[in-house]
Formats: structure tokens, sequence, C-alpha cells
């Protein structure tokens, strides 16, 4: 019996040319047709994202795989969406109708770790938090960090240009990828960038394929710097009276030339959240919490005189925490924000916007207001040295009235972060649910030029189509 019979006899194949075509070049355990296994893959973790329903769903192990569903996708003009551990938040991972869902998780080797070279080079479903262990046991360091870490895939990082908490100091993870081999749309196999410490041969279109959202082609191989690991890092906790106190300490610590691996902050909303989940203990009567790290040679120093500048800057109890485990445990209260919120109200919608430090203060005073205007509860986590909120509507998504205004509050939010000079997006990416708003931040031009270069990746429209633009 042949390999396609055999498939059609075991389970509910949608028999047809697509799954045939895929079959030819792919195991029948990497081919997924039941309804309901594919409709698990429809969606990302984005709120307000129209999610299609996939034909099928395939996972591949090797490059060739993905170069055999990307011949048969061109082939037959079927779009294809990309995936990796789906916890993007812009639906940019969201099925379409009639689509081929390319995971890539189990293309998750870590192939090589080069001490000398300082480089990692690994397959595109590799999870963050696993190549950080992994590169930990060689001394080394891979700096992006998004709070998913534990379970987002180096692919969806680098289709989304993820951040994290400690790129103040360390840089997000364009600063990161130095190569790429990328599937094009009709299966051709392109190898971009180096593994060498400089190069400037051509365009970099490495550059380009970070923060694409699979719309360019398929990430299948990554060629990522390192760092030598640095010191455990101490973290100082600072209580404040009010919003704009707190971001003027933000201010004085990176005008003042300080260089914290971390420095996030979170509004009254968000600290009352955590403590309703966790019962941390944390002041209530707070109206804003920042947190620094320093991971330097002498991090107790740094975090003396930033707490100085905190006092300055109207701090009402700062506190410094004496060892590792301390400081773990004031990170806690950060890693438990989005979670807490979601408790608030059982839905959030999580803004992105990153405006210039200096117009922190304003966008989160704004924030409040927005949050008065349309009877909401949003609370704000802020990568706060690096201008990058989230914003965290909170709203129960059974009440069509309450998710019009949280909508409409969400995208105000968007407007007051261009007017202040920021963008609309700093790690999270555009996908489907900022499409519109990519338009205004771009102008037509911008929009136009962004289409020509798609067109000339993906001439067919099918990676990925209706993200973006
Ligand atoms: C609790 C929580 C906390 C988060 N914290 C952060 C944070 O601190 N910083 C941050 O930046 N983000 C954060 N995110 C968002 C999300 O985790 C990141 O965007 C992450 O990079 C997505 O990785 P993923 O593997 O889940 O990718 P997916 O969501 O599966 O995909 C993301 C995008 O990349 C594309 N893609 C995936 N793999 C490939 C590939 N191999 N080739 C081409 N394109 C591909 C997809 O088509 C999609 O457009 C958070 C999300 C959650 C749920």
């Amino acid at each position: 019996m042949s390999r396609i019979e055999a498939r059609r006899d075991e389970d509910t194949v949608a028999a047809g040319p697509l799954v045939d075509g895929l079959l030819r070049g792919l195991p029948p355990e990497a081919v997924l047709t039941d309804p309901d296994v594919t409709a698990s893959y429809a969606n990302d973790m984005a709120s307000f994202c129209p999610a299609g329903s996939p034909a099928v769903v395939v996972l591949p192990r090797t490059v060739e795989q993905v170069q055999h569903v990307m011949r048969t996708a061109t082939e037959l003009r079927v779009p294809v969406v990309p995936q990796g551990a789906r916890t993007g938040l812009s639906g940019g991972a969201n099925a379409t109708d009639g689509c081929i869902v390319l995971s890539l998780t189990k293309m998750d080797r870590i192939l090589e770790i080069s001490p000398v070279d300082r480089i990692a080079v690994v397959e595109p479903g590799v999870v963050n938090a696993a190549l950080s262990r992994a590169v930990g046991e060689h001394g080394l360091y891979y700096p992006p960090d998004p709070s998913s870490w534990e379970q987002c895939t180096i692919g969806g990082n680098i289709g989304t240009a993820s951040g994290g908490l400690c790129c103040v100091k360390y840089g997000v993870t364009a600063e990161y990828v130095l190569g790429l081999d990328v599937v094009l749309a009709d299966g051709r196999l392109m190898s971009t960038g180096r593994r060498t410490a400089k190069g400037v041969a051509g365009y970099d279109l490495t550059r380009l394929f970070v923060g694409s959202e699979g719309s360019l082609g398929i990430v299948v191989r990554a060629i990522l710097a390192l760092r030598p690991k640095p010191p455990a890092q101490l973290v100082l906790a600072a209580e404040f009276s009010s919003g704009a106190a707190a971001c003027d300490a933000v201010c004085r610590i990176m005008a003042g030339g300080h260089v914290p691996s971390l420095l996030e902050l979170m509004d009254r909303t968000t600290v009352k959240a955590v403590n309703d989940l966790a019962h941390m203990g944390l002041p209530d009567s707070t109206e804003a919490l920042l947190l620094a790290a320093f991971d330097t040679t002498d991090p107790a120093a740094d975090l003396a005189a930033v707490g100085a500048l905190c006092e300055a800057a109207g701090a009402t109890q700062v506190v410094p925490a004496e060892d590792a485990a301390e400081s773990e445990l004031l990170l806690q209260a950060r890693r438990l924000s989005l979670v807490a919120l979601e408790a608030v109200k059982g839905t959030t919608m999580i803004d992105d916007v990153c405006v210039p430090r200096s117009r922190l203060g304003e966008l989160i005073d704004g924030v409040e207001r927005i949050s008065e205007k349309y009877r909401l509860t949003i609370g704000v986590v802020a990568h706060a040295g690096d201008g990058n909120t989230h914003p965290t509507v909170c709203f129960d998504a059974q009440d069509p009235e309450e998710s019009r205004r949280a909508r409409e509050s969400f995208d105000e939010i968007m407007a007051l972060g261009l007017e202040l000079g920021g963008t609309i997006t700093g790690e999270h990416g555009v996908g489907v649910l900022k499409k519109e708003w990519l338009a205004r931040e771009l102008g037509p031009v911008g929009l136009e030029m962004q289409r020509a270069v798609k067109h000339v990746f993906d001439p067919l429209n099918i990676l990925n189509p209706g993200k973006l633009f």
C-alpha cells in the first residue's frame, strides 16, 4: 500500500491534491488533517484577531521537508502560515481559511554552540529558554528574553523581532541574528548574513527577515550571536506615590549614564492585580513600582546610586535585594503581571506602544485618562528603560459593549503613542491586530515600498497573507 493510501485509511484525511501533494514529501505523522486537531492550531494568543480554518497542519523535521511544503503550496497557490509556539500577541500566527499551517516546532535542534566564535546555530523550533540554558553551560549568554521565554521559539522571536526584560542593556533579537537560512515561497533555499564577527557584503537581508512575521520566507536555521555570561543580577524595588515620579526616576537613571540590566515599571492597577492574584504583600498604596537591576561586578554599588536617584525623584520606599534569591522574589511580581491583569476580567488586550523614554510619563498619564474615558481597567506594565509600555486593557469578552470600548481604548492608546513620537509596536509586531495602524505609522510612500519588498519575495502572496498590510 502506498504511503498516501495508508494515510487515507488511517484517519479522516481530507483527500485531495493538497494533502496528496504534501504526503509526497512528508511522512504521514507530519501531516495533520483531523479538523479538531487542525482547529487547535488556528490562533495565537492575541485578542480581537480573526482566524480562519486551516486545511492542513504540517510538522516538518527537515529543511527539505519545508522546501517540499513550499513547492506544493506554490504549485497549488495555497497560503502558508508559519507558526512557532503561537504565543504571539498580534494574530501574526493566526490561520487563514484553507491554509497550510506550517508549524516549525519539531525542528528544535541546537546544531552548534561555539564559545570561540560566540555563536549558536539553531533550528527555528528551539525554545528560547532551552537555548539560554544550553549556552549557559558553556559560560555564554543569549540575551533576548521575552517573558514567554519558556514557551516561545527562536523562529517566532525572529518573526516578531521580540524583546524582553534585559533589552534595556543588551538590545533586542535583531541585534543577535547574524545569519539565516530561509526557504523562499517557491521552495528555494537562501542563506543570508554570516557567522563572522563582522561582515557587510551586500544588502542586509538578515535584518529584513527579522520582524517580517513570516511574510517573506520560512526561517529554517539561524546563526545567533552570544555574549559571555554576566554575573547574576541584583534587583532593587522602588515605590512611588505617582507614575510621574517613577518616570522621572527612569529619566534620571538613563541620563545619569547608568546601564541597568533591567528597568521595569508597574502601575498601581498592575500592583493591585498582582496582590489580588498572588498575595505578594506589595504595598497596596503604591502608585507605581520601579524595578531596576544590575549585573555588573559591583551591583550593590550600582543599586545604591540608582536608589539615591529614585529617592531624589520622590520614591517613598527603596528596597535593594541582598542576594539572588531576594532579587528573584522581587522579579516574581513583574513576571506575574500579565496573568494577574488577565484575572481581573477574564480577557486582556495587551498593547505594545513604545515612546521615547523622555515621553514615558505623558504616555502613562494619557493611558489613565483613556481608562477613565472608557470606564475600563487598564494596567500599565512597561519595559521603562526602553520606553516600551504594555497598557493592558481588562475586559469581559462576553459583553459586546465592553468589548467595543476595549477595542476603542486600545486604538486611542496607539494614537497617543504616535502623537508622542513613538511607534505602535515595540516588540509584539503588527500581525492582523495593527494593520490599519501600520499604514498610519509608515505613511503612503513607506507602505508602498514595504509592499514592493513583499512582492519580490512572495509574488503569489502565499506567505502569511493578510498579515502586516
Ligand atoms: C505571557 C506572554 C508574555 C510575552 N512577553 C513578551 C516579551 O516580553 N517580549 C516580546 O517581544 N514578546 C512577548 N510576548 C509575545 C510572544 O511571546 C513573542 O512575540 C514571541 O516571539 C512569539 O514566539 P512564538 O514561537 O510563539 O511565535 P508565533 O506566535 O508562533 O509566531 C510569531 C510570528 O512569527 C512567525 N514565525 C514563526 N516561526 C517562523 C519561522 N520559522 N519562519 C518565519 N516566520 C515565523 C509567525 O508567522 C508569526 O507571524 C509574550 C507573549 C505572552 C503570551
